[in-house]
């Protein structure tokens, strides 16, 4: 963080958004936005204090009641309208995400779109809220039961998806009648108020949705905060441990997602040209700043391996890297200088450890001769399991070949793996596709696709250290995370004869 004082006095600062409006947050503590391309300061983001959260909680708060007696359809008829201005909006909003966060404008857009499907799916939201009924469970008794919001909810995010993530969240939150406080990454903070515009001109009351900027502080005020019921994390996995174990501790609700090491297997009769073009988007599509890129090549077999690392090796060296607004680019920058210097630093380790270098990004050539935070994509190969590049997420552009004998192998090498976000296994067997979808032991599983993200209707998580808590996020998952079942036995006629023993239906 730089003192003010060193800064142009002209830098716009972004606005908390808290009961339906814009609300200036102080420079006393601020951070940073970078145009990533560039590498200069864009714009500042206002941390904000204790009293700016218990602010943002109260205005949920406030306008809970009114909004969870909302009928059901008006809610969905909100989120109907909010698809249809993300959807006019979507070439702004992209350019917005692509201009903080580093993501070409395409791959933006299919961030956008990729969380639209979770608002179309919480259009849903009269029909995914529906309970169970009984008739006579007794002699003039009936049994219902029925699903209700949990009050005011909290999402803090990562910087990776500035949009997708907090879609993944808020739609499903909202339409099932809670009010909500968003607290975006730091580093790509805007896009989370140009979307809570966007909902209040959808027909959005005041206080459903707040947005609170800021970093840990911030974060542990909403995790000991008694009004916030539940909160939903998305981000490394040291934090997610962290959000989880205060969250609970303080008696919330608390699905926290973390990182993620994800392997893509190549069996001996894959398709090895479909296996290098899905490793080559999937490794280094939006600089592998993705929770679900895939990070290791898992190649059964040694000639596998040698074919796969010759065609890989070429591909790589022609990335065309460059600025995010152009069109050609196939690869932008990293999110910040101190991210690019991280991921610097475990391409050092990786050959200090004695991997095979193949393809070394740190020497990198940028189109346009944009002077940002670039890094050229990197391939290793001859990795072993014990190595720091093979066991921690590096969150770069920066894919590791590790070698195996037998498809049993790739399956116990991943299932010991810490992290178990998703997986993919690139095959023309339907046989070994089978096993290895029924013993891995990873959320989620891509047979001949490479990034397996579910569809909004059905949910997302990973296991082990990928996911604290017992919901995966959106689809039926998250209408069970943002709502508690009550369950009404009732009685017509009233009946008024006391009963002392233990009632049971006649
Ligand atoms: P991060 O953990 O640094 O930050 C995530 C959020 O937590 C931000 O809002 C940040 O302000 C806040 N935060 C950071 N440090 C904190 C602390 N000590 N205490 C409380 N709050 C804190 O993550 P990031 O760098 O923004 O995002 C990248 C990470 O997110 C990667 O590890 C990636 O794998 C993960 N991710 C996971 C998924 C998933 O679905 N599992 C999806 C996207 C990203």
């Amino acid at each position: 963080m730089l003192n003010p004082t060193e800064l142009p006095s002209s830098l716009p600062m972004v606005s908390h958004w808290i009961g339906g409006r814009p609300v200036p947050g102080g420079e006393s503590r601020a951070g940073n936005i970078f145009n990533p391309t560039t590498g200069a300061i864009a714009a500042r983001v206002p941390f904000a204090s204790d009293e700016q959260v218990n602010a943002a909680v109260a205005a949920a708060r406030e306008a809970y009641r009114g909004w969870a007696a909302t009928p059901a359809p008006r809610r969905a008829r909100v989120m109907f309208r909010f698809k249809e201005l993300v959807e006019n909006a979507a070439d702004e909003v992209a350019r917005l995400i692509a201009h903080e966060h580093g993501k070409t404008v395409s791959d933006a857009h299919g961030e956008l779109a990729r969380g639209l499907e979770v608002v179309e799916f919480a259009c849903g939201i009269p029909h995914l809220l529906k309970g169970e009924f009984s008739e006579n469970v007794g002699t003039g008794v009936d049994a219902y039961s029925m699903r209700q919001p949990l009050g005011v909810v909290a999402g803090i995010t990562p910087f990776n998806f500035p949009a997708m993530v907090p879609m993944w969240m808020f739609p499903i939150a909202i339409a099932s009648g809670n009010t909500f406080v968003l607290k975006p990454a730091e580093r790509d903070p805007s896009t989370a108020v140009r979307l809570a515009e966007l909902l209040k001109q959808a027909g959005l009351p005041d206080g459903v949705f707040n947005v609170i900027h800021g970093d840990k502080q911030a974060v542990d005020a909403l995790l000991r905060h008694p009004d916030v019921a539940a909160v939903s994390f998305v981000g490394s996995t040291p934090v997610a441990r962290h959000i989880y174990l205060e969250g609970t501790a303080n008696g919330k609700r608390v699905q926290a997602l973390g990182g993620a090491k994800n392997h893509l297997v190549v069996m001996p009769d894959a398709d090895l040209e479909q296996a290098t073009e899905a490793l080559l988007g999937a490794a280094f599509g939006s600089a592998g700043e993705r929770c679900m890129a895939i990070s290791v090549a898992v190649a059964v077999g040694d000639e596998v391996a040698d074919r796969l690392v010759a065609k890989l090796s070429p591909r790589i060296k022609a990335l065309r890297i460059g600025a995010s607004d152009d069109e050609s680019t196939e690869m932008g920058p990293l999110v910040t200088r101190e991210h690019l210097e991280r991921v610097r630093g475990y391409i050092d380790t990786g050959v200090s450890e004695g991997a095979a270098l193949v393809v070394d990004g740190r020497t990198v050539e940028v189109r346009g001769g944009h002077r940002g935070f670039f890094l050229g994509g990197t391939l290793f190969d001859r990795v072993r399991p014990d190595m720091r590049i093979y066991r921690e997420e590096i969150f770069g552009p920066v894919l590791v070949v590790v070698r195996v004998p037998t498809e049993d192998a790739a399956i116990r090498l991943i299932n010991s793996h810490a992290y178990a976000n998703g997986t993919a296994v690139f095959t023309g067997s339907g046989d070994a596709a089978r096993s290895f979808a029924a013993a891995i032991e990873v959320g989620m599983v891509g047979i001949n696709i490479p990034i397996p993200v579910p569809m909004a209707f059905y949910s997302f998580g990973g296991w082990r250290s990928s996911l604290f808590g017992d919901h995966h996020i959106y689809g039926m998952e998250g209408v069970r995370f943002y709502t508690r079942m009550k369950c009404v036995t009732q009685r017509w006629p009233k009946s008024s004869t006391a009963e002392f023993t233990m009632p049971v239906m006649k």
